[in-house]
């Protein structure tokens, strides 16, 4: 029998939080509204650049993938753009 006197986790009240916003219609920010909504973080302006300079919506895809393709090493952002999130670790092996 589960115990249902048992707190959530830090988690399970995120997962919840989610779940709740997803269904209110709360749309998630692209790179660019997140560099409005924080306009003094680096990371996000970085994000905004590279989302600007080179996604396509119309070709495959996410937008970090895009980045992640990038062919210009000159690019002063190049060493630092954004990467597919479930790729991070695997970057140094690339
Ligand atoms: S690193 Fe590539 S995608 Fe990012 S701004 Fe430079 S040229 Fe554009």
């Amino acid at each position: 029998m589960p115990d249902t006197n048992k707190k959530p986790t830090p988690l399970e009240l995120a997962r919840e939080a989610h779940a709740a916003n997803k269904g209110n219609g709360a749309k998630s920010l692209n790179p660019l509204e997140k560099a409005k909504a924080f306009p003094k973080s680096f990371r996000h302006a970085c994000n905004a650049m590279c989302y600007q300079c080179i996604y396509d919506p119309l070709d495959k895809g996410s937008w970090r993938k895009q980045v992640k393709a990038c062919t210009s090493p000159e690019c002063a952002l190049y060493t630092i753009r954004p990467q597919p999130v479930s790729t991070k670790a695997k970057t140094e092996e690339d």
